[in-house]
C-alpha cells in the first residue's frame, strides 16, 4: 500500500535549517497547527474528477491546458486579476478544443502558487545583499519584508481559499457561459494575413456555438459552466503536509491502473481492508507538481508525493536521466495508474530533439502511461543586454511545436501544455504579434519571478498550437 510518509528530513526548502530562535519555531508550530485545523480547500470527489480527466488526456482523448503566474502574489487575490486570468484560460481552451477536436482539461497555476525555489538564498539589490524573495508564502518582495514570517503560511491558505471561492462563484454564475458573445480583441495583430487567419478560427468557433444553441444541443447546461482545477508546485512540505488529510475515497472512484479497470464498487467488497477505503489527499489544490530542483528519487519531496492520491506532475529537464525518470515513476505510481503522473518536459527549444525521444522510449518500456505535457517556458529563459530576464515568443513556440512533432514521430501523444501567463497586458516576453522587442520590456515588466506571456501572446500560442494540431 502506497501510504503517506510526511515531510522527511530533507525538506531543505522550508525554514528548517535549525538556526531559528525558539520564538520563531513556536510561531511556525502555531501556523501549522492552525492549518491542520482548517477545512479542506478541495475535496476527494473533485480530485478524482481531475484524475479521470487526466486519464483521458494520457490516452489521447482530451488535451490539458495548464497556466498561470510563475509566482502568484497575495495581491493577485482580487476580482479583476482573477477574472482576466480565467477568461484567458477559457478562451485558450475554446481555441484548443477547436484545434484538437477533443475536450480540454483546464488547470490554473493559481489559488496557491505562492512558494518559489531559488537558485541563490540571497541577492544583491542596490549594492545591498538581502535574502531572495521566496514567494509570498514565506517572505515579501519589498526589500524590508525579506525576513521569513511564519504567519504567511496561514495567509497563503486564506488567499488560496478566497481565490478559489471567487473562481467557483464566477463559474457558477455564468462567467463561462458560451452563449455570451466573447470579446476576442484581435486588433493588435499587425500582420494582416495572421489577423485574417485568427479571425477565421474565431468565426468558426462562434459558428459552431450558434449552431449548438439553435439545435438545442445544450440541454444538460454543459455550455454554461466548465471545470477549472487548481495547482501549484508542492515545494514547502510543511505547508503541504499540514493540509494533507486521510479522507474517504469518493464512491465513484475507479481503478485507472494499466492492468485493471474495475468499477469503484468492486473496491468496497467485504474483505477490503479499512485502509483501502481511505487515502491521503492534499486538500490545498487538485494537482501538485514537483519542481526540477527537488525531484531527486531519494529526497523528501518524492517521499511526500508518493503518498498522496492527487494527480501529480514531475518536471523533467536536461538533467533528468532515463533511469531516474523510470525510478521516479515506479516510486510515485507503483500501480501504474494511467494519467496519475504528468511529465512536464522543459528542455529548452534547442534541446527537445536531442532529449525527448529517449525519455519517451524509456517511459514506454517501463509500462507507465503518463500525460506528456510540454512546459516551453523554463528551458527558454534568457537575459537581455541590460540584464532583464525574458523569454522570446519564438522559442516558446518552437519548443512546443518540436515537442508536438517528436511525440507524433515516436508514436506518442503530446497531451498538454504548461504556460506561465497572465491576463494583463504586461511586457515580459518578447515577440508575438505585437512584435515586442527587448527595449519594450520596461513598459510593463511586472513579474516578481519569471517572465509571463501576456494575454495576446498566450492566446496566440493557443491559435498556433490549435492550427498545427489540425495538421
Ligand atoms: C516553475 O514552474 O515556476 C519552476 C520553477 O519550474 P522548474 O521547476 O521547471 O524550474
Ligand atoms: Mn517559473
Amino acid at each position: 500500500m502506497n501510504g503517506y510518509h510526511g515531510a522527511g528530513a530533507n525538506g531543505a526548502t522550508g525554514p528548517s535549517q535549525g538556526d531559528w530562535t525558539p520564538s520563531y519555531k513556536a510561531a511556525v508550530q502555531k501556523s501549522l497547527a492552525k492549518l491542520n485545523h482548517l477545512p479542506p480547500i478541495v475535496t476527494p470527489t473533485e480530485i478524482w474528477r481531475l484524475r479521470a480527466s487526466l486519464r483521458d488526456v494520457a490516452l489521447g482523448k482530451a488535451f490539458l491546458l495548464q497556466g498561470g503566474d510563475c509566482a502568484e502574489l497575495f495581491d493577485y487575490c482580487e476580482a479583476a486579476a482573477i477574472d482576466s486570468k480565467i477568461k484567458l484560460l477559457l478562451q485558450m481552451s475554446l481555441v484548443l478544443i477547436w484545434g484538437a477536436n477533443k475536450p480540454v482539461v483546464r488547470i490554473a497555476r493559481m489559488a496557491g502558487q505562492y512558494a518559489k525555489p531559488r537558485s541563490s538564498p540571497t541577492e544583491t539589490v542596490n549594492g545591498k545583499t538581502i535574502p531572495s524573495f521566496r514567494g509570498d508564502i514565506l517572505n515579501g518582495y519589498p526589500e524590508d519584508e525579506r525576513d521569513i514570517d511564519p504567519e504567511r503560511l496561514v495567509q497563503a491558505y486564506f488567499h488560496s481559499a478566497a481565490t478559489l471561492n471567487y473562481v467557483r462563484a464566477q463559474l457558477s454564475s455564468g462567467f463561462a457561459d458560451l452563449h455570451r458573445p466573447l470579446n476576442w480583441n484581435l486588433g493588435h495583430v499587425q500582420d494582416a494575413e495572421l489577423q485574417a487567419k485568427y479571425s477565421k478560427i474565431v468565426e468558426s468557433i462562434a459558428e459552431s456555438l450558434r449552431f449548438m444553441k439553435t439545435v438545442g444541443a445544450d440541454t444538460a447546461g454543459q455550455l454554461q459552466t466548465v471545470d477549472l482545477f487548481t495547482s501549484h508546485e508542492g515545494l514547502l512540505l510543511e505547508y503541504e503536509t499540514a493540509l494533507t488529510r486521510e479522507l474517504h475515497h469518493p464512491a465513484n472512484r475507479f481503478s485507472t491502473s494499466v492492468e485493471a479497470s474495475r468499477p469503484a464498487s468492486l473496491f468496497a467488497d467485504a474483505d477490503a481492508d479499512a485502509a483501502e477505503q481511505t487515502g491521503y489527499y492534499n486538500t490545498s489544490a487538485h494537482f501538485l507538481w514537483v519542481g526540477d530542483r527537488t525531484r531527486q528519487p531519494t529526497h523528501a519531496h518524492i517521499e511526500y508525493f508518493r503518498g498522496i492520491e492527487n494527480p501529480i506532475g514531475i518536471k523533467v529537464g536536461p538533467t533528468t536521466s532515463c533511469e531516474d525518470l523510470c525510478q521516479l515513476l515506479d516510486i510515485v505510481n507503483p500501480n501504474k495508474e494511467i494519467g496519475k503522473v504528468t511529465l512536464i518536459t522543459r528542455y529548452g527549444a534547442g534541446r527537445v530533439e536531442e532529449l525527448l525521444p529517449a525519455h519517451i522510449k524509456a517511459v514506454r518500456q517501463s509500462g507507465h502511461i503518463v500525460v506528456w505535457q510540454c512546459d516551453p517556458m523554463h528551458g527558454n529563459t534568457r537575459s537581455t543586454s541590460t540584464g532583464v530576464k525574458t523569454r522570446s515568443f519564438a522559442s516558446v513556440l518552437s519548443e512546443l511545436s518540436t515537442a508536438l512533432q517528436v511525440h507524433k514521430r515516436e508514436g506518442s501523444i503530446l497531451g498538454g501544455m504548461h504556460l506561465e501567463l497572465t491576463g494583463d497586458a504586461v511586457t515580459e516576453c518578447t515577440g508575438g504579434s505585437e512584435g515586442l522587442q527587448d527595449e519594450d520590456l520596461s513598459l510593463r515588466y511586472e513579474t516578481f519571478c519569471d517572465p509571463r506571456l501576456n494575454e495576446k501572446q498566450a492566446l496566440e500560442i493557443a491559435f498556433l498550437v490549435a492550427q498545427s494540431q489540425r495538421g
